[in-house]
C-alpha cells in the first residue's frame, strides 16, 4: 500500500493553530497590544467595530519592522524574540511562540502597515487567509498599524459561536485594561464604533488605576509594597467594606503580564479573612516581580497561567502583606460614618474598649407558670436546634451518597397541615410530628410531606420567590418604594452608566426613585421595599456586570434579567439562619410561584424523598 502521511501545507496548519491562538476578537486584541509593547511603543490605540467582529486595529509607534521582516512575520514560528530553547526561560517579552500574526492571518484579512525610524518609505502588506494580496512600499508613521478585517471569514463556524457583541465587548475590555494596568508608563487610547472608551495618558500606577475604574476607586485603595530576594510586590488592594460582588477588579500581574492564579487569590482572599462579607470579593491590583527563571509561562496556551517553582513562599510573602497594608490602613483609619465596625475587628484591638458583658435574660421566664417546656420554647432559639440536629444530619448523610432522588412531582407533594402546639421543642420523639420544617447546615430546609420529606435549597427556592414577584412588578408597572432619608448618591463609569441609562425605566418599575441620572453619578430617593439601603450599590454593581455577561437583546429580555440579576442579589444566601416562621414562609411563598420547580436559572430548587425510599435504605 502506498504511504499516506503527507506534511500539512502551511495555510492549513496555521488554521489549525489559529484554533488556538483566536478563541474570540479579543484574543486578537491581546496578540496585537502586547506585539506592540513588545516592539518598545510608549503609546498604542486600540481602534474596534462592532466589538471585534467588523474591525480590530492596533496602531502603535514602537520600532516597526523591516520591508522582509515585515513579510515573515506572517510565517509561522517567526519570532525575533527567542533564538534558542534557553531563551525561553529568562523571556522579557511578552511574545514569543512567533505565532500570532501567521494565526490571525490565517483566519482574516489582515493590512499590516510598518516603518522604522531610519527609513523614508515603509511597508504595505495584505493578506487574506494566508494568502499574501499586496506587498509594496507606502508613506506611514514610524511604527505599526495592523488592521484586522473579518476574522473568521473563512470559519463560519467559529463566527457563528461569537456571542454578542455586549458580551465580546466586554472580553476586549477585560484584555485592554488588563494590558494597560501592567503598562501605566505607556500612553493607551481605546475607541469602539467611533467613540472613546478610554483615554489612558502615561502615569503612575494608582492613576492608571483610578483612570480605568473611576474617581471613585481612589479612595479605595490601600497600597501593598514588599521586597524580598524572591518577590517584590507592589500595588494596591481595595479596602474591605468596597469589596465587590463580581471578581472584576481583581488583577495579579507577575513580570507585567497578566495571570490567574486561583492559588494566589486564596492568598488575599485569607489576608482578608473576616474583614469582608460572605460572597464579596476584595479588589486587588498587584504586581509581583519574580525572577523570570523561577516561572513557567509556557504550560497555558493563551498565557494567563503561570507556574511558580516556589508557589509556597509567595503564597506566605503575599498574605502576610496584604494583612499589614490593611493592619496599617486600620491604625488610621478615614472619617467614615457608613463604616460597618464589625469589619474591622481583627485588625483593631488595641484601640477597642473591653466589651460590656452581656446578661442573657429570658424573658418568658414566669417564675409562677409550671409548664416548662413553654418558657424553653420561648427562650433561646439556638437550644432547640442543636438536640435534633444530630439526628437530622446523619440521616441526610446517609441518603446523600446514594443519588437522592431527584425527580419532582409536584402532585405528589401535599404538605401536612402545620400542628400549632405548645411543646413543640418538648421532647425528641415529637419532633418528628409536629415540627414541619427544619433548617439543615443553614442551607437546606427540610419539610415534612405526606409521602415523605422535601428539602429545599433556600437560596434557589428564595430566588424563585423573589423572581416572580419582581416580575409581576416589572410587567404591570407598578411597585412600592421606600423613601431614603437621605439620598444615595452612587458613582459609576462611563459604561456602567450606559447599562444603567438603558435599564433605568426598568428599574423604576421595581420601586427605584432616582433624583438624577448624570453622566458619572445616580442619586436614589427611593429604593423596592425589602432592599437595604446597604445592599444597593451592590444589587446595582451585580445587575451590570450580569448585563455585561448577558445578551439583552428585546425588552423583555431585559425585563427578565433584571429580575434575575435583584432576585440573585437580594435572595437569602446559603449560611443564613432562618427563623421557623421565615422557614414556614418561605416554603409557602416557593409552592404558591408559578413554577416552583426550578429556580430563575432553571437550577433544581427541592428534591423529594418518599417513605419508600427510605424504607429500602434501612434493609
Ligand atoms: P511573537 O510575538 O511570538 O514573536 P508574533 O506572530 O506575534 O510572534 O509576531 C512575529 C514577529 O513580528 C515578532 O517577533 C516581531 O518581530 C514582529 N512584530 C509583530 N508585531 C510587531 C509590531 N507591532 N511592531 C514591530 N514588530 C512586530
Ligand atoms: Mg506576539
Amino acid at each position: 500500500m502506498a504511504d499516506i502521511i503527507q506534511l500539512l501545507p502551511d495555510h492549513v496548519a496555521n488554521q489549525i493553530a489559529a484554533g488556538e491562538v483566536v478563541q474570540r476578537p479579543a484574543s486578537v486584541v491581546k496578540e496585537l497590544l502586547e506585539n506592540s509593547i513588545d516592539a518598545g511603543a510608549t503609546s498604542i490605540k486600540l481602534v474596534i467595530k462592532d466589538s471585534g467582529k467588523t474591525l480590530i486595529q492596533v496602531i502603535d509607534n514602537g520600532k516597526g519592522m523591516s520591508a522582509t521582516d515585515a513579510r515573515l512575520s506572517f510565517e509561522r514560528h517567526a519570532t525575533s524574540k527567542i533564538r534558542s530553547a534557553e531563551d525561553l526561560f529568562s523571556l522579557n517579552t511578552k511574545g514569543f511562540r512567533g505565532e500570532a500574526l501567521a494565526s490571525i492571518a490565517a483566519i482574516a484579512h489582515v493590512e499590516l502597515k510598518t516603518k522604522q525610524d531610519q527609513d523614508e518609505l515603509g511597508t504595505i502588506i495584505e493578506i487574506e487567509g494566508s494568502e499574501i494580496k499586496n506587498q509594496e512600499v507606502t508613506v506611514t508613521p514610524t511604527g505599526t498599524s495592523l488592521c484586522v478585517k473579518h476574522l473568521f471569514f473563512n470559519i463560519p463556524a467559529r463566527r457563528n459561536f461569537l456571542k454578542s457583541n455586549n458580551v465580546e465587548l466586554r472580553h476586549i475590555v477585560d484584555e485592554f485594561q488588563r494590558v494597560a494596568l501592567a503598562h501605566p508608563d505607556l500612553e493607551f487610547l481605546m475607541y469602539h464604533n467611533g467613540s472613546e472608551s478610554f483615554n489612558l495618558p502615561k502615569s503612575n500606577y494608582r492613576q492608571r488605576v483610578v483612570n480605568i475604574f473611576g474617581n471613585k476607586t481612589n479612595e479605595k485603595l490601600v497600597p501593598v509594597e514588599e521586597e524580598t530576594e524572591v518577590l517584590k510586590i507592589s500595588g494596591f488592594v481595595g479596602k474591605p467594606e468596597f469589596a465587590k460582588r463580581t471578581r472584576n477588579e481583581q488583577f495579579f500581574f507577575v513580570n507585567n503580564r497578566f495571570i490567574k492564579s486561583a492559588y494566589l487569590n486564596h492568598a488575599i482572599n485569607s489576608a482578608f479573612d473576616g474583614l469582608v462579607k460572605d460572597g464579596s470579593h476584595p479588589s486587588y491590583f498587584l504586581n509581583l516581580t519574580v525572577d523570570p527563571k523561577s516561572i513557567d509561562i509556557n504550560i497555558h496556551p493563551t498565557k494567563t497561567e503561570i507556574k511558580f517553582d516556589d508557589e509556597h513562599t509567595l503564597y506566605a510573602i503575599l498574605r502576610s502583606a496584604v494583612k499589614h497594608s490593611l493592619g496599617q490602613f486600620n491604625i488610621a483609619p478615614v472619617l467614615d460614618f457608613d463604616r460597618d465596625n464589625n469589619l474591622d475587628t481583627p485588625y483593631n484591638f488595641e484601640t477597642k474598649s473591653a466589651p460590656t458583658p452581656t446578661v442573657e435574660v429570658d424573658r418568658s421566664f414566669n417564675p409562677f407558670r409550671e409548664d416548662k417546656s413553654l418558657s424553653r420554647s420561648n427562650g433561646s432559639t439556638s437550644s432547640y436546634k442543636k438536640e435534633p440536629a444530630a439526628q437530622w444530619e446523619s440521616l441526610y448523610v446517609g441518603l446523600e451518597s446514594k443519588g437522592t432522588k431527584t425527580e419532582n412531582d409536584f402532585s405528589e407533594v401535599r404538605f401536612e397541615s402545620e400542628p400549632e402546639n405548645t411543646s413543640l421543642f418538648n421532647g425528641d420523639k415529637q419532633i418528628e410530628n409536629k415540627q414541619t420544617t427544619y433548617q439543615l447546615h443553614n442551607k437546606y430546609i427540610i419539610s415534612t410531606i405526606k409521602s415523605g420529606m422535601m428539602i429545599l435549597d433556600q437560596h434557589r427556592s428564595h430566588q424563585r420567590v423573589l423572581y416572580e414577584g419582581l416580575l409581576k412588578h416589572l410587567t404591570v408597572k407598578e411597585s412600592v418604594s421606600q423613601q431614603l432619608l437621605f439620598p444615595l448618591s452612587l458613582e459609576f463609569s462611563t459604561s456602567e452608566m450606559d447599562i444603567l441609562t438603558k435599564l433605568k425605566v426598568d428599574l423604576e418599575h421595581t420601586g427605584f426613585v432616582f433624583l438624577s441620572f448624570s453622566e458619572e453619578k445616580i442619586e436614589i430617593t427611593g429604593v423596592p421595599v425589602n432592599v437595604p439601603e446597604s445592599e444597593v450599590s451592590i444589587i446595582l454593581e451585580q445587575l451590570i456586570s450580569d448585563v455585561e455577561q448577558e445578551v439583552p437583546d428585546s425588552h423583555f429580555s431585559a425585563t427578565d434579567l433584571l429580575a434575575k440579576s435583584m432576585a440573585k442579589s437580594l435572595a437569602i444566601k446559603t449560611g443564613q439562619s432562618l427563623s421557623r416562621f421565615e422557614q414556614e414562609h418561605l416554603v409557602n411563598s416557593l409552592f404558591a410561584c408559578k413554577e416552583p420547580t426550578v429556580s430563575p436559572t432553571n437550577k433544581v430548587t427541592f428534591i423529594t424523598m418518599s417513605v419508600d425510599d427510605f424504607d429500602k435504605k434501612f434493609i
